[in-house]
């Protein structure tokens, strides 16, 4: 559990640092149109600057001079750069958006990509709904810190060089004494921002959760609603309900905190320059124009200059979003395609297992020292009693964890040396936990199997004794069996689940056969359906059945991560041991029942 807290609560980077990976990593490709951005921009805050500085002649020469001749030219000037910044600003603005949305759309496929070829082990740790909100909040985060900053330090910096120098050139001895005040608000705006990535972090961390808890309460509905446990599940979700609002609200808080210091910094500056500007004109120091044409700058200048206030608490909660995003993507798969990679031949699929050992945890070994062999087209049931190790075995033959020790072969071949393809076209794995997605029955049979005709999805599950039942189903091939195959019966999802196996039609079948008891007309469904499937494939099976452990050509017992004993049922009967003792516990009361099944045909 340290692995994950330490990849869940990463240390805090420098902002220099992340912006520096987020402009290398996620905005370079973009830099032609964020030039083109900033040139809007920079077209934008010329205009804007523009207005202010036509204040003078307005005032002077209409005004004061009473110029009608000039009226027009003043009048035609301003619509002109209005009209300019108008434009500027709608171009800059879907440039922006072109950016920002890119970069989330590259950062959910970079994200996604680098995800699908994680290791088993890295999904175990990672609670699903804090991947999720990866992909939708984060990465959101990102975008919002990213054209924030962009605009703020292209639009709202240009727009106050711009309306400053218009300052400087109509009064600069005023524009030094408003200018005095304003660095003043710069040190606690900082501290702001520093408060406000922490403040994010957390919400990120209950966002995660949140997410989890939604997602696992609702796929876990049934179980809630048995246990009635809906209360419980209640009082859990408003507690992280509660805890987020805390944390908004506080970020809200800080982020309000802003407004308040630039405020009054700004209604310092104002009440300054209408006080000693007034003077200076009354004095004769300067006229009209210029004092209105600075006080015109000057109060432009104010909402840039508050979002560039604020443009640090959006920066801060987007770096937070970045470094856990980066988090992530630095997480290098723990299983990889050897640089070197074989693919596997069209062998027969024979499988060994060499003085194989592993742990999940270190220093709690699930294997010790595990040596079998499943010769190719025979059926190896491996039995024992529960945690002996048994789902370990059938997990390291498509790599799903790498061996510790040992090695684990097909065909010869170290399943660590095949490339990815050939070792997942080699083997097909039906578990107990049946995965059906929510989609039509066709394409949950041909998973795995793009492009497979209708012809041969309806072979397959003819073998797989699920033909009828489909055909029986409202829209037949066509109907969608909702999330995790909810519409289906028990059964009925193992039959899909075999009859995809079958489509695949690899050498080697890993399965791990069902306790859950069907019905008997179910079990015979299901009992031929696998019976069907195993014909001429290379088949290590966790046996569950007596008709399984009886028919298998070799069984293996499994103790604490060894093999204790093997045979096949006469033989390991006739020694009387640790099989016929787990026989006596696990099957006896199935043979009565075997042996008039075995008899009836005869
Ligand atoms: P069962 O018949 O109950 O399914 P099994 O023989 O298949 O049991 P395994 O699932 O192989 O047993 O488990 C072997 C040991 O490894 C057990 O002690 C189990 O607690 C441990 N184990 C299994 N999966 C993990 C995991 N993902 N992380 C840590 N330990 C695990």
């Amino acid at each position: 559990m340290t692995e994950v807290d330490e990849n869940e609560r990463p240390k805090h980077l420098s902002t220099r640092v992340l912006m520096t990976r987020l402009v290398r990593e996620c905005v370079r490709p973009y830099v032609g149109w964020i030039c083109l951005a900033v040139v809007c921009m920079a077209v934008m805050a010329g205009a804007t600057a523009l207005s202010a500085w036509l204040m003078k002649p307005v005032v002077n020469d209409v005004f004061i001079d009473k110029n009608r001749e000039i009226l027009w030219l003043v009048g035609g000037a301003v619509l002109a750069t209005f009209a300019m910044k108008g434009i500027a600003n709608y171009a800059q603005a879907v440039l922006m958006s072109f950016v920002g949305m890119r970069i989330i759309a590259d950062n959910q496929n970079r994200l996604y990509a680098h995800l699908a070829h994680m290791d088993i082990a890295f999904f175990n740790e990672r609670p699903t709904g804090k991947l999720i909100s990866r992909f939708t909040v984060d990465i959101n985060q990102m975008r919002a810190a990213v054209s924030n900053a962009l605009t703020g330090f292209g639009k709202d910096l240009l727009s106050i060089v711009g309306l400053v120098t218009v300052m400087f050139v109509q009064d600069w001895q005023l524009a030094l004494i408003a200018f005095f005040v304003f660095p003043l608000a710069v040190i606690p705006i900082v501290r702001l921002g520093r408060r406000m990535r922490a403040v994010t972090a957390d919400t990120q961390e209950e966002m995660g959760q949140f997410t989890t808890l939604l997602q696992q309460t609702f796929q876990g509905i049934r179980v809630v609603k048995a246990y009635a446990m809906e209360g419980y599940e209640k009082g859990r979700i408003a507690g992280i309900v509660e805890r987020l609002f805390q944390l908004s609200f506080r970020s809200a808080r800080i982020r309000a905190l802003a407004s308040p210091i630039m405020e009054t910094l700004g209604g310092l500056a104002v009440a300054i320059v209408v006080v000693y500007g007034g003077s200076r004109v009354i004095d004769d120091a300067t006229d009209p124009g210029a004092f209105f044409s600075f006080i015109t700058a000057l109060l432009l200048a104010y909402e840039p200059m508050k979002r560039l206030a604020n443009l640090n608490a959006t920066l801060q909660e987007g770096l937070a979003g970045a470094q856990r995003l980066f988090d992530l993507l630095d997480v290098a798969p723990a299983i990889r395609e050897a640089p070197d990679a074989r693919p596997l031949g069209a062998g027969p699929g024979a499988v060994r297992l060499d003085d194989v050992r592993f742990a999940y945890v270190t220093g709690r070994p699930a294997l010790n020292g595990v040596t079998l062999e499943v010769p190719a087209g025979k059926t190896v049931a491996l039995v024992g009693p529960s945690g002996a190790g048994k789902s370990t075995i059938l997990n390291l033959i498509p790599r799903f964890y790498d061996v510790g020790s040992g090695s684990v072969t097909i065909d010869g071949m170290d399943v660590a040396g095949l490339t990815f393809a050939s070792l997942h076209a080699a083997t097909a794995l039906v578990s107990q936990e049946i995965t059906l997605f929510d989609d039509t029955v066709s394409a949950n049979i041909a998973y795995g199997r793009a492009g497979a005709s209708h012809e041969e999805i309806t072979d397959a599950a003819r073998h797989a004794a699920a033909h009828d039942f489909i055909l029986d189903l409202p829209e037949g091939y066509a109907t969608v069996v909702g999330e995790q195959g909810v519409k289906l019966s028990g059964g009925q999802r193992q039959r899909l689940a075999i009859a995809r196996a079958m489509l695949k039609n690899a050498p080697v079948l890993l399965l791990d056969e069902a306790t859950s008891a069907l019905d008997t007309e179910s079990e015979r469904q299901v009992q031929a359906a696998l019976g069907k499937l195993m014909e001429g494939r290379t088949t290590l099976v966790i046996a569950h059945r007596l008709s399984t452990v009886v028919g298998a050509d070799l069984i293996h017992v499994i103790d604490a991560g060894r093999v204790i004993e093997s045979g096949t049922h006469a033989e390991l009967m006739a020694r009387n041991a640790a099989y016929a003792r787990l026989y006596r516990l696990q099957f006896a009361e199935e043979a009565p029942a075997l042996d008039a099944a075995q008899a009836a045909p005869a």
